[in-house]
């Protein structure tokens, strides 16, 4: 079991055997918790926890020295009010027994497995908190007490009557608050447990007398709707207005909790939000939420069908589950959405390394139906109270250092910060600028030369579309056109690409008498788009007149992913009208050279990512070479992108790389250098630095 979503505690070993303490110690500090001391008597434990306040002390029932374990915690907690947990042998009856009834916090049987431990800390440690809470707000303001947790939490009276619940009971259970007060608490338990229920609450009471603390036995619980369902009940007895009441956490011990997504058994999107409100509610403590988006489902849900997305997404939720503990919140908000809520008082540093931890467990395969199925998972955190305080804007800012991870590459994590805040606001401005920019004129086109290996001539160009802000000034491509394509202003803008770069062909062919082919970059937006196609481009090419051979259109792989047909009918319409198709960044996507096959495609734009690295990297030295001969033995020709190095070239040349395009020859030009540049390499290639062949 994974611990990351625990806060660190700072805890006291009581274990009189050396070996034995020393293990426990590494075990907890393994779990991220802080060992203040180890003691192996009664007395030492109380000097220790007098002066170290451990949050927690694990304590050994037989230990050395005049007081046994049950009489040092019981002094301990009376005078600190620091929580214990029991370890005790398990043929040990009779101790065991003692140690029930005494029960303090919880307790672990000897030899423990580690997610005892785990679990009997976090119980301690919420129940401790839960009471701590309930002393300090006592009944006035009771209910905002309750509503701090995200368990059901019910107070009784006396009688075991029932005088107020929170939301969380209110959810769980089926039951409006108005209708549940004045009831009996045996309202939610089944016929069967009603007896232990009474034994439970005279001893409750009776401990108290006592000053004892209570255990937390299961009970089978029942929903409105007859259901039933097994859970924990944690009591202790406060003081009231009304004299002692009893105050009863509730934990669900089934895994199915009501209102799930029947794909992955967590809360719905519905539940969640209610749940997340609530634990907002002051006095909230500190809390973290985690969105987290899965890279590259949708291409496994595209490719292999929704079934095999489904068993996915359950996968993905099973290896989540693991980070939750207790506390947590999971829940699947829709599509290959996620969120978990992690409250504690240390909530951004807890929340980043499991945030961490989180995004590597994703990114392992996931063996689905036999298949090896590779994603991985975005997360964006924002915190309560530092970030947030509402739901909604908890949610927003989550989101917004989601999509931060996400235009960062993906497979990471990125915690909230307002600069996301202004960078919103940003997009928001430039949104709104866009509409009418192609009107006023502040789009033009870059000219970026691709040149052949084979004699080193320039034949091929790629149009970069560029957006002078009247008052910014130059806002780069990634910024504005993902908000082109969000806006849909990509088609209108789409559209003037293609006729601005036609035209550039024409004039080109006209003043310089040489065929120079310019590819636009084709967003998949547009692709899909019903009325763009080759037919109109075509069209508008008759109209020039210009040979259709002068313009190509540079697409990525993952437009290859969604609706195959469609995209394989489009493809190949383009290219019997001569219309040359690219396939721009390859390598970063999720397809493979065999499934390219399929489609009609001349060119491979291999990744400047590979590029970078060819000089320096074996890998990426070796998938560059493996890309070129595949991508030959398939009939595409390549273009590398992205060289800036002599060195570079010449290793793409030895590869037999077919284009080059990149720094090294030239950066993307305004139109008028660009015809300069051509005229001075006068078609034999760039005067500067020309590749050669051999
Ligand atoms: P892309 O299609 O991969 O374009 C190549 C990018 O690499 C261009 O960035 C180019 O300036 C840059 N580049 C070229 N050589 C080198 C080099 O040697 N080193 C480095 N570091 N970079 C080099 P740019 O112009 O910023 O364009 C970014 C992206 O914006 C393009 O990536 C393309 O996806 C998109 N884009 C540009 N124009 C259009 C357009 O008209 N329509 C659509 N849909 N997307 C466009
Ligand atoms: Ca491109
Ligand atoms: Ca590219």
């Amino acid at each position: 079991m994974n611990t990351d979503a625990d806060p660190c505690w700072s805890i006291l070993v009581v274990e009189d055997e050396a070996l034995l303490a020393e293990e426990v110690r590494g075990r907890l500090e393994g779990l991220g918790h802080r060992v203040v001391g180890i003691a192996d008597n009664g007395a030492e434990a109380i000097d220790i926890a007098r002066r170290m306040r451990p949050d927690l002390i694990l304590m050994d029932i037989r230990i050395k020295g005049e007081l046994d374990g049950i009489e040092t915690a019981d002094l301990i907690y009376g005078e600190l009010d620091i929580p214990v947990v029991f370890s005790t042998a398990h043929s040990d009856r009779d101790t065991l027994q003692k140690a029930q009834i005494a029960g303090m916090f919880g307790y672990i049987v000897k030899p423990w497995r580690e997610q005892d431990l785990v679990m009997a800390i976090r119980l301690a440690m919420h129940r401790h908190q839960t009471l701590a809470a309930a002393r300090r707000h006592h009944d006035t303001d009771i209910q905002s007490f309750l509503e701090a947790g995200i368990y059901p939490v019910v107070l009784c009276n006396q009688q075991g009557r029932i005088f107020a619940a929170n939301s969380s009971t209110e959810s769980v259970f089926g039951y409006p608050r108005e209708a549940l007060a004045g009831q009996p608490f045996e309202l939610l338990l089944a016929e069967q447990a009603r007896g232990a229920w009474h034994t439970l609450r005279e001893q409750t009471f009776a401990r108290h007398a006592a000053q004892q603390a209570e255990g937390s036995p299961t009970f089978s619980a029942q929903r409105r709707d007859g259901q039933e369902f097994p859970v924990m009940v944690s009591p202790a007895c406060i003081e009231t207005s009304t004299g002692p009441s009893l105050c009863l956490v509730i934990r669900d011990l089934s895994d199915a909790q009501p209102s799930a997504d029947p794909v992955t058994g967590l809360a719905g999107r519905a539940k969640f939000r209610e749940s997340l409100v609530n634990a907002l509610q002051p006095p909230a403590g500190r809390l973290a939420l985690l969105l987290l988006d899965l890279d590259h489902f949708s291409e496994v849900n595209d490719t292999l069908g929704h079934e095999t997305g489904d068993l996915l997404l359950a996968r993905a939720a099973e290896r989540m589950r693991e980070f939750a503990g207790p506390h947590g919140l999971l829940a699947r908000l829709g599509g290959d959405e996620f969120a978990l809520v992690m409250p504690g008082p240390d909530g951004m540093r807890a929340a980043e390394r499991t945030a961490q931890r989180l995004v590597e467990k994703l990114s392992m395969p996931f063996d689905v139906d036999g298949k090896l199925l590779h994603i991985g998972a975005s997360i964006g955190i924002a915190t309560s109270p530092d970030d947030a305080l509402t739901a909604t804007d908890l949610l927003k800012f989550a989101e917004q250092a989601m999509y931060a991870a996400k235009s960062a590459g993906g497979g990471r994590v990125a915690r909230f910060a307002s600069t996301m805040q202004d960078s919103a606001q940003k997009r928001r401005v430039l949104s709104d600028d866009l509409h009418g920019a192609l009107q006023r004129g502040e789009f033009s086109l870059h000219y970026q030369p691709i040149v052949g290996f084979d004699g080193g001539q320039v034949t091929k160009a790629e149009a970069l579309l560029r957006w002078l802000h009247p008052s910014i000034g130059p806002i780069p491509p990634w910024e504005f056109i993902p908000l082109l394509e969000e806006t849909a202003l990509i088609h209108e803008v789409g559209e003037w690409v293609f006729d601005e770069a036609a035209a550039f062909a024409g004039y080109i062919r006209q003043r310089l008498g040489r065929a120079v082919r310019i590819s636009v970059n084709m967003s998949a937006i547009q692709l899909a788009a019903r009325n763009v196609g080759a037919v109109n481009w075509r069209r508008k090419l008759a109209a020039l007149p210009l040979p259709e051979s002068s313009v190509g259109i540079e697409i990525t792989e993952s437009v290859l992913i969604k609706d195959q047909q469609r995209v394989k009918r489009r493809l190949h319409d383009f290219r019997s009208h001569g219309i040359a198709v690219s396939i721009d960044d390859f390598g970063t996507g999720f397809s493979s050279l065999s499934y390219l096959k399929t489609f009609s495609i001349d060119f491979l734009k291999i990744d400047a990512s590979f590029i970078r690295g060819i000089a320096s990297d074996e890998n990426d030295h070796a998938l560059t070479e493996a890309i070129i001969v595949m991508a030959h033995k398939l009939g595409f020709r390549t273009i590398a992108e992205g060289v800036e190095t002599v060195r570079q070239r010449d290793i793409l040349e030895k590869m037999g790389c077919d284009f080059a395009q990149g720094y090294l020859f030239s950066r993307p030009l305004p139109a008028d250098e660009f015809e300069a540049y051509l005229r001075a390499s006068d078609g034999r290639g760039p005067v500067a630095d020309r590749p050669r062949r051999g």
